[in-house]
């Protein structure tokens, strides 16, 4: 039954805004559905013995953030202290990626942030293609049931892993991607421990955070 306050937005063609986490989109779980299936997701994850680097890693990093997340940040991998503690980019780069992620008004409790990969390459060495292959589905799930508005993509390794691409980052940033059949908008930027050592790329990250937001407005 609507109220006479409904009736008259109807009236005028108004759709009543409803906060996000209410809204049950069509293909699309409640949020608390999605926070359910992440938790399962995430306890697969803890015993995963997928790959060889199971045999090494003092914990799974899952992701962390909201479950109802618009913007999606993703990484590489765990590096020592983010295996340590279990959670993602709370190293030095992770501090890095707070002020990208303060520099758009939100904080890590608005945003979500995952890996490609769930567990620590052995000396931060890149990703193996079958390490790749045993754990992107994992992602592949945490985006499926997050549906972020947007994806921003961290370094090279994370944007030719989500794109399927071999192309370098120069290359792949400064223009919007697009995420699988989802068709999630996907940003392609520098890696916050790339701009630890070469802070003059702050300012082309600066423009892509720029043309992430444009999305979304
Ligand atoms: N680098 C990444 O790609 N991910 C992390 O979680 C930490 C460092």
């Amino acid at each position: 039954m609507q109220n006479s306050n409904e009736q008259y937005l109807n009236l005028l063609n108004f759709v009543r805004w409803v906060p996000k986490d209410q809204v049950d989109l069509p293909g699309k779980d409640t949020h608390s559905q999605a926070l359910s299936k992440l938790e399962a997701i995430e306890r697969t994850v803890e015993v995963c013995k997928m790959c060889s680097l199971h045999r090494t890693r003092a914990n799974t990093v899952f992701g962390s953030g909201s479950a109802s997340a618009d913007w999606m940040f993703i990484g590489e991998a765990p590096g020592v202290e983010e295996d340590r503690r279990g959670v993602p980019f709370v190293g030095r780069a992770g501090q890095l990626l707070d002020s990208m992620i303060d520099s758009i008004g939100m904080n890590r409790k608005n945003v979500y942030v995952a890996n490609v990969l769930k567990c620590r390459p052995p000396e931060n060495r890149d990703p193996v293609g079958t390490e790749v292959g045993s754990c992107e589905g994992y992602l592949h799930n945490q985006i499926e049931l997050i549906r972020p508005k947007l994806i921003i993509s961290l370094g090279r390794f994370a944007a030719q892993s989500l794109l399927k691409t071999s192309l370098s980052i120069g290359k792949l940033r400064g223009e919007l991607h697009s995420y699988s059949t989802f068709e999630i908008p996907l940003v392609a930027t520098y890696h916050p421990a790339y701009l630890l050592r070469s802070p003059l790329e702050k300012r082309k990250v600066w423009r892509d955070l720029l043309l992430a937001k444009s999305v979304l407005t």
